[in-house]
């Protein structure tokens, strides 16, 4: 294989994949993935592929909205032979304080300007047309969205990372990129275990290591990784009204459990976790995380659970996405801090990457992802997240 490229990608989960396919689409050549496992082998292989439109905030709602569009036909998008197992099941959020319920109405008007279809759910009876099953004690209120719902990650990232290669991107996996090669404040390449890549171009996409690696040049990247574990139980018949049972969410109670098309059930709580790198899976997860969902979801007590796992959130400061260009060394570019929803906004992140770097207009201004926004206070606020 070549030595040197114009572009190196480091990772291969859905934010590497899905920017190496939009930087080819736009007519790049010589782009190089580089993943230290298999496709997809970090977060985005061990992630609730969850999708929602139903945000708090104008930015990740539109980021959010305009990937869904794309995983509706991400398929045709990519060229990819298989499904990309997109259910739209759709997402039940409730409030669980008057507070949070407030919160809700200010998001619907922030939803309902993008054009989301989503809308307040009546507790009183309404709510079992959606989730037959639900305990609303301690329940304010619940707003739900049909379009939103899960897809599954590992199709989603091969279709994006089959479609680069058939436009000529190379994707070498198995491959550690031990460090950057900076010379006189430019990028050179990289050092990895499977020897030296010239590029003058890098983009750093590895997620809780990101910030290790864009550490070797100097750069400040406020993005911590942060244990978050998830658990899935043996297949039942459908929950929902009409099939599966939608995702039921709640960031006060900081849970979100869905059913899958073939029956099971996936679900996650946040625990209080500190900075680590550490994802083995732990008992205490077990127990609290079925005690959560079981007092809400009471029908699912006696499921059993067939498999647990644990991945890493990259955790930034305001829970949104740092895109930075290095300003030491130059055509390094550092993506991360995805903060627990990198996979349903990944497609759009990646036009807006690749606009940039292409030169290419966008409606999204690509610098207020810098992590110069915690020096000048510009922060992205998101009251909405688990
Ligand atoms: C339990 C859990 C549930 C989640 N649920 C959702 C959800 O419902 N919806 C949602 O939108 N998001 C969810 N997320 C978050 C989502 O998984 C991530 O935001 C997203 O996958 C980030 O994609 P990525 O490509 O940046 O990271 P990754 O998929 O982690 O990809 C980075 C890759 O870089 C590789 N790498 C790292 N260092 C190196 C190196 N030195 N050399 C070469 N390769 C390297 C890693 O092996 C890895 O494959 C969840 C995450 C977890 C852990």
């Amino acid at each position: 294989m070549k030595k040197a490229y114009d572009t190196i990608i480091v990772g291969g989960g859905i934010v590497g994949c899905s920017i190496a396919f939009e930087l080819a689409k736009r007519g790049v050549k010589d782009i190089l993935l580089i993943e230290r496992g298999y496709l997809a082998s970090g977060a985005t292989g061990r992630c609730g592929a969850g999708i929602r439109q139903q945000w708090g905030s104008k930015l990740n709602a539109t980021l959010a909205v305009e990937s869904t569009h794309i995983f509706e036909n991400l398929e045709s998008y990519t060229g990819y032979n298989y499904s990309c197992g997109l259910n739209q099941a759709g997402y039940l959020l409730i409030a669980c304080t008057p507070k949070e319920w407030d919160q809700f109405q200010i998001n619907l008007d922030v939803q309902h300007e993008l054009g989301v279809e989503s809308h307040v759910v009546d507790l009183e009876k309404d709510v079992y047309n959606y989730v037959p099953f639900i305990n609303t004690d301690g329940i304010y209120g619940a707003t739900f969205c049909q379009k939103d719902g899960h897809a599954d990650p590992f199709h989603c990232t091969f279709a994006y990372a089959q479609g680069a290669k058939r436009m000529g991107v190379e994707i070498l996996t198995y491959t550690t990129v031990e460090s950057l090669i900076a010379e006189q404040g430019k990028i050179k390449g990289v050092h990895t275990s499977k020897g030296d890549f010239e590029a003058s171009r890098v983009i750093n996409c590895a997620n809780g290591w990101a910030p290790g690696l864009a550490a070797q040049v100097g750069d400040e990247i406020p993005v911590f990784p942060e244990r978050h574990q998830a658990l899935v139980t043996e297949p039942v018949a459908p929950m929902g009204p009409n099939g599966p049972m939608p995702m039921v969410m709640s960031f006060h109670r900081r849970f979100y459990v869905q059913q899958s098309p073939h029956g099971s059930f996936i679900m996650g709580i946040a625990e209080d976790e500190p900075i680590s790198f550490n994802y083995r899976s732990s008992w205490q997860f077990l127990e609290e995380c079925c005690s959560i969902i079981t007092n809400t979801l009471p029908a699912l007590r006696g499921l059993r659970v067939v498999r647990q796992w644990a991945g890493l959130y990259d955790m930034s400061p305001d829970h949104c996405p740092i895109i930075d260009f290095s300003k030491n060394a130059e055509g390094l570019l550092n993506i991360c801090g995805f903060s627990g929803h990198g996979f349903m906004i990944a497609p759009r992140v990646a036009i807006l990457v690749a606009n940039a770097l292409c030169q290419q207009e966008d409606a999204i201004d690509i610098h207020m992802f810098s992590a110069d926004r915690y020096r000048t206070g510009d922060i992205l606020i998101e009251p909405s997240v688990v």
